[in-house]
């Protein structure tokens, strides 16, 4: 499937609507989720043109992906989640439940995340 440009993290890396940015480098943009859904809810997003995860692993550079990656940790670092521990979600696809097609990690924290996922 083609990229789509008007999602809206799309959007939000060329400016067009705001962010609550915590942090910003060559490779990837870290800010606040609109709806969070723990104390600290921050998404990072690659710069590039990914849709999703697999695509993201599939047609990165190493470069990007270390960036990104190591963007991932700084945004971490600034939330202030490091030390008392975070989670990591990457939702993929439809069934992963992903709502915005452009690769992103959500860093939720701030407190005991809870379970990983409900138990069917
Ligand atoms: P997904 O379900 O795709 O993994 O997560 C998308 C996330 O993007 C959701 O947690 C949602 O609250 C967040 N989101 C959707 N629209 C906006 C927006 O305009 N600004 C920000 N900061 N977050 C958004």
């Amino acid at each position: 499937m083609a990229y789509d440009d008007n999602n809206v993290f799309a959007k939000i890396l060329r400016g067009e609507i705001p962010s609550k940015k915590i942090y910003e480098d060559q490779y990837a943009l870290a800010f606040h989720d609109i709806a969070p859904a723990r104390p600290i809810h921050v998404l990072v997003i690659p710069k590039g043109k990914y849709e999703a995860f697999t695509d993201f692993a599939a047609k990165a550079s190493a470069a990007e992906i270390a960036g990104f990656y190591q963007a991932v940790a700084k945004a971490a670092q600034i939330a202030g989640v490091t030390e008392a521990g975070y989670r990591l979600i990457a939702n993929t696809g439809v069934n992963g439940g992903q709502e915005v097609p452009h690769f992103h990690v959500h860093i939720l924290g701030g407190g005991a995340v809870g379970p990983m996922v409900a138990r069917k």
